[in-house]
């Protein structure tokens, strides 16, 4: 962990970033901020996002259904649900919803891909955005949905040319062979698995090897953009990973992680956006004439 930016994360209330923060500094990096300074409205959209979400992950695999109750309970279930993915992947040549691991100049990076398809031979990563049909698909409306891609695409790169390890994450996340409750442990057992591999640590490292072994990863990315109330598609868009365009980005991103500048309200030619933004007028006040 970074020294400078510890403080940011405490500040937050963080001990991670997530792949969305990041890519929220691309929409407003100072209404991320104060989402977590200020607290977070579940809003009905977000909701309609995650039945979708549940919805569209059935359709590949039926997540583990048993309630975690330890930590590491938790990344048992999470380690488990990813090797499914990560099979169904192998198998079907498809795998949706798979959390991904990774570090970010020491920071700890965690987010989840959405869909990842085998296309010509090669893993392509493909995220959903639920959207109105009549919302115009501008440069900057897109251009969180484009970091979010490339970065995952970034974490998956690490991982599999070993820059992001089974050691690292089970350094980082505290894994062990133990620690699993006993109801967690005895439904493991009652589902067949066996036992050398009921405990996080072995789970993770099937997880970790599978992770290295998907194929070569495809250079274009996609976004797919739904229909907030009918889940049809409405549109995609196909992104080119830019490796270079990526560190100038993420160096950006982290200056603010790093504390070494303020965060960066929207500029003047976007403060449209402030409209739809709830600290408008209350907490935040850069563009508000009263
Ligand atoms: S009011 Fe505008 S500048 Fe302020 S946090 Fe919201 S979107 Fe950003």
């Amino acid at each position: 962990m970074q020294v400078g930016g510890s403080g940011v994360l405490k500040k937050l209330g963080k001990s991670s970033i997530l792949v969305t923060d990041i890519a929220n500094q691309f929409w407003c990096e100072r209404q991320m901020e104060f989402n977590y300074l200020y607290g977070k409205k579940y809003t009905k959209y977000m909701a309609q996002g995650k039945q979708l979400h549940e919805a569209l992950q059935d359709e590949v695999y039926v997540p583990l259904t048993i309630e975690p109750v330890t930590y590491m309970d938790v990344m048992y279930k999470t380690a488990y649900e990813n090797y499914r993915s990560l099979l169904s992947l192998k198998e079907k040549g498809i795998c949706r919803e798979l959390r991904v691991y990774g570090s970010l100049n020491g920071y700890r990076l965690s987010g989840q891909i959405d869909e990842m398809k085998v296309v010509g031979g090669k893993a392509k990563v493909i995220e959903r955005k639920t959207t109105d049909a009549s919302r115009k698909l501008t440069e900057v409306y897109t251009r969180p949905h484009v970091m979010q891609v490339r970065l995952y695409r970034k974490m998956l790169g690490d991982i599999r040319a070993k820059k992001y390890t089974h050691d690292n994450f089970v350094n980082i996340y505290g894994l062990k062979k133990d620690g699993l409750s006993e109801t967690f442990r005895r439904e493991l057992h009652a589902m067949g698995i066996k036992d050398e591999l009921a405990n996080p640590y072995s789970m993770s490292e099937l997880m970790f090897n599978a992770l290295y072994s998907i194929p070569d990863l495809s250079d274009r990315l996609e976004v797919a953009y739904v229909d907030r109330f009918s889940g049809k598609q409405i549109s995609s868009m196909e992104i080119d990973y830019n490796e270079e365009k990526m560190s100038v980005d993420i160096a950006y991103a982290l200056k603010f992680w790093n504390g070494e500048r303020e965060s960066a309200p929207v500029v003047e030619s976007e403060k449209w956006k402030c409209n739809f933004c709830k600290f408008f007028g209350k907490e935040c006040k850069v563009w508000w004439t009263g």
